[in-house]
């Protein structure tokens, strides 16, 4: 596709619309226009933790983690405010079902060649003295893997783009589209209408609802998480923890604070939901995290919220054509593990729209492996333990 003359619409400015609107610029489009109803990071991406792991199911979804790396750390180097901290991620099991997990995944992160190490008993005592009870759980550790603030690179990645003149148009929210035969022709935001040629559905738990206005469904259902921020004086320099057994993440915010989150919500929420997060969570986090790591006993509770993640029925996103119309391509569904998928994602996916071709093999994550299926309802599964 010659893309220099085309128009790209994109709805949406979390991190799909802006990372794909940074690669399309980047292949030499010049005419992008992204809308945003709201500001940016409103979405999922301005409530996530940042965290970029390896630790991942497939090989598919390994290599795009460490692209991704590859890429926030570019972006970095470009961009001294934005920064990437390297501290490495740790799962630690003590179920044998959590066991179990991290046997599979290490086999996987092996062929595709990740730095990794695994520790038990003595040795696990000794390289993570913040853990309790280290030497009865089994712990995988990926030294390489980041973490970095999703907001900032929202910012980032718009600060740029509107340098190079990329129309921004934020609070504007699509309403419907202009459709002819199998091609969407423009798009109405408040009650102004833009034609384009090419439409990149990047709205995340809102993609369904925008679909729908056009007759198209797909298998999207919001499910809310919650994090919960805790003061920890002179908290040691972590990395990223992640507790199998209980699926609470942990990590480092500042040098006394912690952000703690939870993915294990499986029930399907309104997209009008609560922001903060509930007693419940607040109340559980610490006797929950101080069964985790040493010394949180003194943690206050100082904040936190909550957000929305897309769940489909196996877990893997929507990436590609949309097959009713010729023009219209979606970008969603990311369970819970968007951001650090993404920058990879957007990259092969503009590659696959401009060249036809693609590093890393997107294809099976097409919407079309549902035609025929029933996906109206389906069961919301939690956390990294969907590989059983
Ligand atoms: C609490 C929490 C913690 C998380 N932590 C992590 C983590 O550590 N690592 C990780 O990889 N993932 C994490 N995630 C998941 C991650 O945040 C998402 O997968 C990712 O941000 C999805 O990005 P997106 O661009 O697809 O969607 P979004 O960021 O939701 O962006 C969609 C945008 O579309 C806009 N929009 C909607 N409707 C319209 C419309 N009609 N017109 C115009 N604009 C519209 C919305 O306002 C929104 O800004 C977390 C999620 C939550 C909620």
């Amino acid at each position: 596709m010659n893309i220099q003359d085309k128009r790209f619409v994109i709805i949406g400015a979390g991190a799909s619309g802006m990372s794909s609107a940074y690669f399309l610029y980047k292949s030499g489009a010049s005419k992008i226009c992204v809308f945003e109803r709201e500001l940016l990071g409103s979405g999922s991406t301005g409530r996530c933790a940042g965290i970029v792991s390896t630790q991942l199911w497939n090989e598919i979804d390994i290599k795009l983690a460490r692209r991704s790396i590859e890429i926030f750390e570019e972006i970095s180097r470009k961009v001294p405010y934005f920064k990437v901290y390297k501290k490495g991620f740790i799962s630690i099991a003590g179920k044998e079902k959590s066991k179990k997990y991290i046997n599979r995944i290490m086999d996987i992160l092996k062929g595709e060649k990740i730095n990794y190490k695994i520790y038990q008993g003595q040795e696990a005592e000794k390289a993570f003295s913040f853990l309790k009870n280290s030497e009865d759980k089994l712990i995988l550790e990926t030294p390489d893997d980041i973490y970095c603030d999703s907001g900032m690179f929202l910012y980032t990645i718009y600060s740029y783009l509107r340098k190079e003149k990329i129309d921004l148009k934020l609070l504007r929210e699509v309403e419907g589209f202009r459709t002819s035969n199998r091609e969407i022709k423009g798009l109405w935001v408040k009650g102004i209408y833009y034609p384009a040629d090419i439409f990149i559905i990047c709205a995340g738990v809102w993609s369904k609802k925008i679909l729908e206005k056009i007759g198209i469904k797909i298998p999207l259902l919001p499910y809310r998480t919650q994090i919960a921020v805790l003061r920890k004086k002179d908290l040691t320099d972590i990395p990223v923890i992640y507790d199998l057994d209980t699926e609470l993440y942990i990590r480092k915010e500042f040098p006394d604070k912690a952000i703690i989150g939870n993915g294990t919500e499986t029930k399907e929420s309104s997209l009008i939901f609560k922001e903060n997060p509930d007693e419940e969570f607040i109340y559980g986090v610490i006797p929950e995290i101080t069964n985790i790591v040493n010394d949180f006993e003194d943690a206050e509770y100082m904040g936190g919220w909550a957000g929305l993640c897309a769940a489909t029925p196996d877990r893997q996103p929507l990436i590609g054509k949309i097959s009713e119309f010729e023009n219209l391509y979606i970008i969603a569904g990311f369970n819970g593990f968007g951001f650090m998928r993404i920058p990879a994602i957007a990259e092969n996916f503009v590659s696959y729209l401009t060249e036809n071709r693609t590093e890393i093999d997107i294809s099976s994550y097409s919407i079309e492996r549902f035609k025929g299926k029933e996906i109206e309802k389906f069961e919301i599964k939690q956390g990294f333990s969907f590989i059983d």
